[in-house]
């Protein structure tokens, strides 16, 4: 159903090849990497990431890594599936992590050191002859990334002798600096180490496909990281702030039936689900933040990690609103999208199918077209962004044949609203 094209501009992008219904599985798949933020690495399985207490019997199930002494496993299995995969908690990460002078790196940073410790072994393995973890490298080779950022020619003169001394220059030479250390120090072959580029590489692949996944809310509101996952198809769907696809994961989804034994990691694939019909020839967008951000956020995250600027239907609507039109949207976007809803098909603004009807359509004449219709932003934002306090999750239709008739489910917190409690919503806020 889905196939890769050059999008002009953008590098490549995922187009459905046949109509795709609200609610339908557009892409299943397994992680390349997954690795535990440091902060939070004693609160979750560094091999699957599940929340240790989601577990029925979390006192008795844990499984801290008895070599390092930094990480922890949900099961014996889990441990076991770590120490046999080069991409996980193996033996030579395990040794390359405990061997690594972290005194005075941050969380961010010492998650770092946990993707690039991977990335050394994989290419480590690689090099022995092992073709799973070449394919690995490769894979994570493929990923797009922005190139790197130039220098300001001012930094360089205040720097003399030193090149470039931004600060992203300065953390990818430390944390290189002490990565080869422990290389040194645990007797690394030659095949695993990296260049300061390779590393800096590395990096910018990993900040611009890397999947935050959350843990759950916290009593106080508060929703910590617990990890980072790299998808090889997934970072191919590109961003719109008026997405069509939403992310599902089920990191501490219970295990399987008692019966069969859980698959290590089988809790790890990653979804994503068709917010609504989405018609044949139709380029796949996922957003890559919340939906209801406001548009100079979301300009400043695009360019800032991601390296390109929004210029989707929304972000050129909201660039031509005056202060006066973002405040009289908050009041009346419950008028605009009854409005609208008129105009809608009843799952989605119109907007979607009109431009990609049009002739020669596409992504390039799509890039051509004005902006959304301020009345279809509103119904869309009122429609996918889940209701719950503080949640900022996308509701999307649950797949179809799923039994559940025409219901919503939140991708953050699991709410879930039918269609009908929708319109009955919309009709009462009027
Ligand atoms: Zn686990
Ligand atoms: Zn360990
Ligand atoms: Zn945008
Ligand atoms: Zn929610």
């Amino acid at each position: 159903m889905l196939e890769v094209r050059e999008v002009p501009g953008k590098g490549r992008g995922v187009f459905a090849t046949r109509t795709i219904t609200g609610g339908e599985v557009v892409l299943r798949e397994p992680p390349l990497l997954l690795y535990p933020q440091q902060s939070t690495a004693a609160a979750f399985c560094s091999f699957c990431l599940r929340a240790f207490n989601s577990l029925e019997d979390s006192a008795a199930a844990v499984v801290p890594c008895g070599t390092c002494g930094r990480v922890g496993f949900c099961s014996s299995a889990c441990a076991a599936a770590a120490a046999a995969d080069v991409g996980s908690h193996c033996a030579a990460v395990c040794g390359l992590l405990a061997a690594c002078n972290t005194a005075g790196l941050s969380d961010e940073q010492q998650t770092a050191l946990q993707f690039l410790a991977r990335c050394c072994a994989l290419r480590q393995a690689a090099a022995a002859g092992d073709a799973a973890a070449a394919a690995r490298c490769a894979a994570i080779a493929g990923l797009a990334a922005p190139p790197p950022l130039v220098p300001h020619p001012a930094e360089q003169q205040s720097a003399p002798g030193t090149g470039s001394n931004s600060s992203t220059d300065v953390v990818v030479r430390e944390l290189h600096g002490r990565l080869s250390h422990a290389l040194a120090a645990i007797g690394a072959g030659p095949a695993a180490a990296l260049s300061p580029a390779e590393a800096a590489e590395l990096l910018r692949k990993e900040a611009t496909n890397g999947y935050g996944v959350m843990a759950p809310s916290a009593p106080d509101g508060e929703r910590r990281i617990r990890g980072t996952a790299l998808y090889a198809q997934a970072s191919l769907i590109n961003h719109e702030c008026l997405p069509n696809v939403a992310r599902f994961d089920r990191f501490d989804a219970s295990s399987a039936p008692a019966s069969s034994a859980p698959h290590p990691g089988a809790n790890t694939a990653v979804e994503f689900r068709a917010l609504h019909d989405i018609p044949a020839g139709e380029e796949l967008t996922q957003s890559y933040f919340p939906l209801p951000w406001p548009l100079a956020d979301r300009q400043q995250r695009c360019q800032e990690d991601y390296g390109f600027q929004c210029t989707c239907p929304r972000c050129k609507e909201e660039a031509t609103w005056s202060d006066s039109e973002w405040e009289a949207d908050g009041d009346a976007g419950m008028e605009d999208a009854l409005a609208a809803e008129g105009a809608a098909d009843g799952a989605a603004c119109g907007h979607h199918s009109h431009q990609h009807d049009a002739p020669g359509g596409g992504p390039a004449a799509a890039e051509q077209e004005g902006g959304a219709d301020p009345a279809c932003i509103s119904l869309f934002l009122l429609k996918y962004v889940c209701p719950a306090e503080g949640c900022y999750g996308t509701l999307a239709p649950l797949p179809p044949g799923a039994g559940a008739g025409d219901q919503y489910e939140c991708n953050m917190c699991g709410r879930r609203r039918s269609e009908a409690e929708f319109m009955a919503e919309l009709e009462a806020a009027q």
